[in-house]
């Protein structure tokens, strides 16, 4: 009997603990919407207890935010276009580096960056000296890169996701609607969704403020945080063949994704430099930035 009693005391202070847990994520959730509607005192983007769609005011927003339209490229250009994308910035050296290569060569970049990365001076002059030159343009990353990595938390809840992202982008002054998210290779463009399935939610949510969420076709990738793991010959091979086959989401098109992190050692440095040099040496290629990524074909194609 005594065991019994001992059980129920024992579940009933576990119910109380997840309660409390409850709580006190709602409370977060609920300062980060608070925030949200601070920072934006003139522009009612949501409020909790309504769905999110009805209360934003998409045009309205659009208008006072200055927000720039989109000019997608024409695909028939006879060339590829490469939309070269650097995620996780401002990351030091890394950020600065690969941005001195790129303004070295006169190479068009999208760098999808983290509102928390931003802190301290050299920081701040970094961004905004990548803002203020016009061959690259800042997409938004999320503020807190998905709470740190926590990626199913940050993706089975998708309000204080999108306010993660409306965080990002007070800080990053984010001037073109247009988003990568974190840790998940997923595209909504235009009410459209395709790629990795457990971001829908937020992709759309994205999507329906106005924002073009774009994933990648093929990625540099890296080992122990910021090795590169393919040469630059293995790199451009696998774009080569890509464009070659089809096997990009928009044909003719390929978006690229590297972490500015990865070029921060001086041989790694040298492997983007080739990069970068011998796809600019080819006339086959021109650089864009992502905004001028074919966004209406691409609808047609995901139907
Ligand atoms: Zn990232």
């Amino acid at each position: 009997m005594k065991s019994y009693t001992f059980s129920f005391q024992i579940l009933i202070f576990s119910l109380i603990i997840i309660s409390c847990k409850k709580e006190m994520q709602l409370k977060s959730e609920f300062s980060k919407i608070k925030e949200s509607i601070a920072l934006h005192p003139k522009e009612n983007y949501y409020d909790s207890t309504q769905s999110y769609n009805k209360i934003y005011k998409k045009n309205v927003s659009m208008q006072t935010r200055g927000i720039k339209e989109i000019h997608p490229i024409k695909t028939d250009s006879g060339k590829y276009h490469i939309f070269f994308t650097l995620d996780d910035g401002p990351q030091l050296p890394g950020t600065q580096i690969c941005k001195n290569i790129l303004r070295k060569n006169k190479v068009k970049a999208t760098f999808f960056m983290v509102g928390t990365h931003v802190y301290g001076k050299e920081r701040q002059n970094l961004i905004d000296s990548i803002q203020a030159d016009s061959l690259f343009i800042i997409g938004n990353h999320s503020d807190t890169h998905a709470f740190r990595n926590k990626f199913k938390n940050f993706y089975q809840s998708p309000n204080v996701s999108v306010t993660d992202f409306i965080t990002a982008e007070n800080k990053l002054c984010i001037k073109n609607k247009i988003a990568r998210l974190p840790g998940r290779n997923t595209w909504a463009i235009n009410k459209k969704v395709k790629g990795e399935s457990s971001a829908y939610t937020v992709a759309k949510k994205l999507d329906s403020i106005g924002y073009s969420v774009f994933g990648w076709d093929v990625e540099w990738r890296f080992k122990n945080g910021n090795i590169p793991i393919e040469t630059t010959n293995e790199m451009i091979k696998k774009i080569q063949t890509q464009l070659k086959n089809n096997k990009t989401n928009m044909p003719g098109n390929i978006v690229i994704l590297v972490h500015d992190r990865m070029f921060s050692k001086p041989q790694y440095t040298d492997s983007l430099k080739k990069f970068i040099t011998i796809l600019k040496e080819n006339n086959q290629y021109t650089f864009e930035t992502i905004d001028k990524y074919p966004l209406y074909t691409f609808q047609e194609k995901i139907n």
